[in-house]
């Protein structure tokens, strides 16, 4: 049988500290492979500012399966895995994080279970998040539920971005042209057969998380505004149920005056009504122009990421 190539793809930011860690992991992790699948190590450095390429270039003149790509400056995430899908060459890729969160133990069960033909994608999933602050899993949870809500596809809770995949899932991840990218949305987007792995939450192995709860509420609103528009409906509904009640209480209002004389009172009412509806056309707006942005930055259509150094 035809070797199989499996390409890892691994975005790195700040990760100095524990790249020789992943590399020695990776190797030992993929040893239950040898014979039937050869791997290459591709580590996208995304402008990190802590040496991170310095040890990529050694691990690079080490072993010839590393593979380095050194981002102009930090693009995120999305934009260092993307760098990694579209220079990768393998039968089967497998996206990681640097910090070892994403158990790369799993591989050689992903790959029996994608090489059994059952599968398109072996993707993991946390079954629990312990380290992590309970307010961020509590975040966590809501946005996934609510993103199943809106969007026509179930979006998992405790889904990572680890995951192997068919090259034909790749190239149809890759067709996906779109600036705006949610990964997590687009993996689950594109459809195929996907067999979920559960695993037990791993903390990181140094350092610590890139993402503040900002950040995080940030990327959370991009997947909502990527994958669904139904914010736009709500923001229609909001407003003809404001206008039903302004209209029922201008009614009312006309009846107490001219049926029963009753003088027009309530310069609170007016006050409230009037810094409720200010309020609420400031929100509405805003989702608008959430929406607006995101077609401005496709109309643009910047690259996602430029490369500095490739190897
Ligand atoms: N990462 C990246 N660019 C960034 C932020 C993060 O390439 O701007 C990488 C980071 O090096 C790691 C992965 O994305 O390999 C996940 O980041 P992190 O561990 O901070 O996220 P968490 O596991 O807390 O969700
Ligand atoms: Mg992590």
């Amino acid at each position: 049988m035809p070797l199989k190539r499996i390409s890892l793809i691994v975005p790195c930011f700040n990760e100095a500290e524990g790249l020789e860690e992943l590399y020695r992991t990776v190797v030992a992790s993929l040893k239950p492979l040898e014979g039937r699948a050869d791997f290459e190590l591709w580590l996208v450095d995304d402008g990190s500012r802590d040496g991170s390429l310095e040890v990529m270039r050694r691990l690079r003149g080490q072993d010839s399966r590393v593979h380095y790509l050194s981002l102009s400056r930090n693009f995120g995430k999305e934009a260092a895995m993307l760098a990694g899908l579209e220079a990768c060459g393998g039968d089967v890729v497998v996206v990681l994080d640097a910090d070892l969160q994403d158990p790369p133990s799993l591989i050689p069960t992903m790959f029996e279970l994608l090489e059994s033909g059952e599968w398109d994608c072996v993707a993991a999933r946390r079954r629990t998040r312990t380290g992590e602050s309970p307010l961020r899993s509590l975040a966590a949870r809501l946005f996934y539920r609510l993103m199943s809500r809106l969007s026509r596809f179930p979006m998992e809770d405790g889904m990572r971005d680890f995951r192997m995949m068919t090259r034909t899932v790749v190239d149809a991840i890759l067709s996906v042209k779109e600036v705006n990218r949610f990964s997590k949305g687009i993996f689950c987007w594109i459809g195929y057969r996907v067999k979920w792995l559960d695993y037990d939450n791993v903390e990181r192995s140094h350092g610590k998380s890139k993402w503040s709860l900002w950040s995080l509420f940030k990327y959370g609103m991009e997947g909502i505004v990527s994958f669904s528009v139904i914010p736009l409906y709500l923001a229609c509904l909001v407003g003809a149920l404001a206008c039903f009640a302004a209209m029922a209480l201008c009614i009312k209002t006309l009846i107490k005056t001219l049926c029963f004389g009753e003088p027009v009172a309530g310069y609170t009412t007016i006050l409230v009504c009037m810094t409720f509806f200010c309020g609420l056309q400031f929100l509405l707006t805003g989702i608008v122009g959430l929406y607006v942005s995101k077609v401005y930055m496709e109309v643009k259509r910047r690259p996602l990421y430029l490369i500095k150094e490739k190897e």
